[in-house]
């Protein structure tokens, strides 16, 4: 649908070609900003919030609003150059790597991460389609536990090889209260 409204303000502005003085202000920044926005998403594969991609476009773009970088976002995910993950009704986090692709959520950093080493499985989606008879256009899978960074400053602190039990009983429970 916005790819219509860009079509249209794209051909306004061909028009306009050769008339001096007459430029399509709002597509031009509208432009810039989308691609301020695609930048700093595919800057980082951490799978950053919209509140954090605004921060980040503010340093180049010091007027946007976040209702713009929110718009932005959306179209983008419509349009299928970015990828919206939904995580319950509070937040979403977006990622630039816009091809299918499994993701792992640190529950102690709160990362996002993709887990580009496991292929994603379209045999999985054939096999709910002969199970139920429905027609399953994808599927979004999701690993939760503990990234290597955080296994990592677990080992080089106090904690012992007995990690594992430790985890479960201490800081594990600090971290949910974060959330
Ligand atoms: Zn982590
Ligand atoms: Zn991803």
């Amino acid at each position: 649908m916005s790819k219509v409204i860009e079509h249209d303000q794209q051909s306004t502005m061909d028009k306009s070609e050769g008339k001096k003085g007459v430029q399509p202000h709002a597509f031009v920044r509208n432009t810039r900003q989308r691609r301020v926005i695609l930048d700093v998403l595919r800057s980082t594969d951490t799978h950053p919030t919209a509140d954090w991609i605004y921060q980040r476009v503010r340093e180049r773009v010091p007027n946007v609003s976040l209702g713009t970088v929110y718009r932005n976002l959306r179209t983008l995910a419509q349009s299928g150059e970015v990828l919206e993950l939904n995580y319950g009704s509070t937040f979403s986090r977006f990622d630039g790597r816009a091809t299918p692709h499994y993701h792992f959520v640190c529950e102690r950093c709160h990362r996002v991460l993709d887990v580009l080493e496991l292929p994603v499985q379209s045999e999985l989606e054939r096999e709910v389609e002969r199970r139920t008879g429905f027609r399953v256009h994808g599927h979004r899978l999701e690993f939760y536990g503990i990234c290597r960074e955080c296994r990592q400053a677990e080992r080089s602190g106090a904690v012992s090889v007995e990690a594992g039990k430790n985890e479960k009983n201490g800081q594990a429970e600090a971290f949910h209260e974060e959330q």
